[in-house]
């Protein structure tokens, strides 16, 4: 393996210094060695942040990735042309840092809606993953040029306690853009949370405030991806710690899970319609069916959130290679997928990678 200094190591610079290509590169779609499929492609777009989330980002935010060596809107569009037409992915989520940084955001979206086309007919979903702070500004450009979904992070619905974990007093400008984005018709609108040791006694507060908002909450176990590197696994707030506070305000019941790939378990709240989401990631890891697959800012691909294991495909999309070329190194890359994260296990090593460096 080849690590050229990119100032994050063990990427690989040159496909061409990259062991001989393992698996089935011919195969259609991308499957791995443990039988899994993804369809379900992250773009990671900016590392640059508006927040500086004390679970993800270091408090002076993390190194500047020089313009050249971020994708454009065109090279990620050539990118989720080859992934939909010709690898079997089916949603595309733009993510970061974060996405509203990048000026250029409607142009990724339009470029990339114009070439989602399905090759069974449809279209795959566009959409991205946001703190939606300034979102109530750019919402209708994003949903002209081709916008589906979106999903938008907050924790707390208490300004001082947002203030604290984000290291930014921007609460009023989130809930602008939560109400922009219902306002544009972008629902069932997808509200994530991190959950944290003082996350948890604001955590009945936010599912009422997101009850009361018409708004989905899906709470998340916080992962070792922090920059700073202080999650430790004796201190983390489990899904059933979380239960038990829920359940002292709500009436929570659990309906049968349908799609065994969805990360989320969903609880009925209160009898219904409304539910809770809970994303066990390190206590009830649902690697064995993982469908994705990560491109990040600088245009490696990375199979696994947990696995530094990189392939750069912004060489090949800048030196003259073919799609079909594209194509064969995404799957030799996908092929070389990790079982699993091991994160709940004592000998868990973490990536070298934080979350806003890789795109959640
Ligand atoms: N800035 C956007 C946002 O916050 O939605 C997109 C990027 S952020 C890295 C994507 C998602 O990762 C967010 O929902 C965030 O809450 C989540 N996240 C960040 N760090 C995490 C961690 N250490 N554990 C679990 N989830 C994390
Ligand atoms: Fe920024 Fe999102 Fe990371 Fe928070 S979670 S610091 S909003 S990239």
């Amino acid at each position: 393996m080849v690590s050229l200094a990119l100032g994050i190591p063990g990427i690989r610079r040159d496909p061409a210094q990259l062991p001989p290509t393992v698996g089935r590169p011919d195969t259609p779609g991308l499957i791995d060695t443990f039988g899994r499929t993804a369809r379900d492609l992250r773009i990671s777009i900016t590392e640059k942040c508006s927040l500086r989330c004390t679970y993800c980002m270091p408090e002076a935010g993390l190194p500047a990735i020089a313009r050249e060596n971020l994708l454009t809107a065109t090279e990620i569009a050539r990118l989720v042309a080859i992934a939909v037409r010709d690898l079997g992915v089916h949603d595309i989520r733009f993510t970061g840092g974060e996405p509203l940084m990048r000026a250029d955001l409607a142009e990724i979206i339009r470029q990339s809606a114009a070439v989602a086309h399905l090759p069974g007919g449809g279209m795959a979903s566009i959409s991205m993953t946001t703190n939606a702070i300034g979102l109530d500004h750019r919402i209708h450009e994003l949903v002209e040029a081709g916008l589906t979904r979106i999903n938008i992070s907050l924790d707390t619905v208490d300004r001082d306690h947002f203030a604290r974990l984000t290291r930014r007093d921007r609460l009023p400008s989130v809930f602008a853009g939560i109400q922009a984005a219902k306002d544009a018709g972008l629902t069932p609108l997808k509200i994530n949370a991190v959950l944290m040791r003082d996350t948890l006694a604001g955590a009945a507060d936010l599912l009422q405030w997101c009850l009361a908002n018409g708004v989905r909450l899906r709470f998340i176990e916080q992962m070792p991806l922090d920059a700073d590197e202080a999650w430790a696994r004796d201190n983390m707030v489990d899904a059933a710690e979380l239960l038990a506070v829920l359940g002292t305000r709500f009436t929570l019941s659990q309906p049968h899970r349908d799609d065994p790939s969805a990360p989320a378990e969903e609880w009925t709240v209160d009898g219904g319609p409304a539910t809770v989401g809970i994303i066990a990631s390190v206590t009830r890891s649902f690697c064995e069916a993982c469908d994705r697959t990560r491109v990040t800012a600088e245009g490696t691909v990375r199979s696994c959130l947990f696995g530094d294991d990189e392939t750069d495909l912004r060489a090949l999309l800048r030196n003259g290679s073919d799609d079909a070329t594209i194509a064969k190194w995404w799957r030799a890359a996908q092929w070389g997928k990790q079982s699993g994260h091991g994160m709940d296990r004592a000998d868990f090593v973490r990536p070298q990678r934080s979350m806003g460096a890789i795109g959640g």
